[in-house]
């Protein structure tokens, strides 16, 4: 069984939507290739369901391949329509979610799901792993790049194709027409990444230099946003969603906006990192950790 997931819940990350809806046949192509080198028989598409138009354009490239004959009785694919939840990006509980979308396929097994899904051996992709795969074939080159979404305060927002290595400055300059006036701060790879000031833009995007940029987005921010405005938006999106089940993120999300100092703050973030249960509470304090390393006085009230 093959899986992949077209589903983002982060802030400035629509790199699923874009390319299910302007390339269905490159995903359903990659899917295709990886099913085969897997043995798998059936594929199941995990699609948000706000992601109406690449629903529908994923359906129409199934109906197109099987009419066409490359999609043959080999391999049975299937969409499952997801409702949303953040914590669907951990591959347990997309197994999970797929699970619940298909009641009438077989009934639940024991959670967790260790096993795959129904207990059968389960492959997950990403969307962009199908992608990359597909370009790979046909193409011989895709092993060198990424896809990125470029978003906020940039001259031509949307998803740019980059080499490895690049820096976040050579990818806006390149393939999002530039910054705008006033660009004091980039969130790299959304709520669970990184926080370059302007004067960082010249690093490579690798994880040697920027470790922990988290998937491929790039979110410019203006001076409009301050650094306080940027924590409290990352302390919500903690709060809302976290899952609750671990004593440390549940309650470090909730105590994240009392914190009054840096002191205390960084004891929190050190107490999520070590203690929460899954990437989404360990992962939480590497932005707020870059807030304190390059804006310590602007993130408390004054006393
Ligand atoms: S760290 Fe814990 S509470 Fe937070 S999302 Fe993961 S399991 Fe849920």
């Amino acid at each position: 069984m093959s899986s992949p997931a077209g589903d983002e819940g982060e802030p400035g990350s629509f790199l699923d939507r874009v390319v299910t809806e302007d390339d269905p046949h490159a995903v359903l192509a990659g899917l295709h290739a990886a099913a085969r080198a897997a043995d798998a028989r059936e594929a199941i598409i995990y699609l948000r369901a706000e992601y109406v138009g690449a629903h529908r354009a994923m359906e129409r490239a199934i109906h197109e391949a099987h009419a066409a004959g490359w999609l043959g009785d080999d391999l049975h694919v299937e969409l499952v329509i997801g409702q949303g939840p953040y914590i669907c990006g951990e591959e347990a509980s997309l197994l999970r979610a797929i699970e619940r979308g298909r009641p009438h396929a077989r009934p639940l097994a024991p959670f967790p799901v260790h096993r795959g899904l129904w207990g059968c051996p389960t492959v997950v992709h990403s969307v962009e792993s199908l992608l990359t795969l597909n370009t790979t074939l046909t193409t011989g080159r895709g092993q060198d790049r990424r896809l990125i979404c470029v978003s906020g305060a940039v001259r031509e927002p949307g998803v740019v194709e980059a080499l490895h290595g690049m820096t976040a400055g050579q990818i806006i300059d390149e393939g999002a027409g530039g910054l705008k006036d006033g660009v004091r701060m980039v969130l790299v790879g959304g709520p669970r990444g990184r926080v370059l000031n302007a004067d960082e833009l010249d690093l490579p995007l690798d994880p040697e230099h920027v470790p922990g940029m988290g998937y491929g987005s790039l979110m410019v921010l203006s001076e409009d946003v301050t650094p306080r405005a940027l924590a409290e938006h990352l302390f919500q999106f903690t709060a809302a969603e976290s899952c609750g089940a671990c004593t440390a993120c549940r309650v470090g999300a909730s105590l994240m906006p009392k914190m009054v100092d840096s002191e205390a703050l960084t004891t929190l973030m050190e107490h999520m990192s070590s203690a929460a249960r899954c990437g989404f509470g360990r992962e939480t304090p590497r932005p707020v950790l870059d807030l304190l390393r390059l804006y310590p006085g602007e993130l408390f009230p004054h006393k």
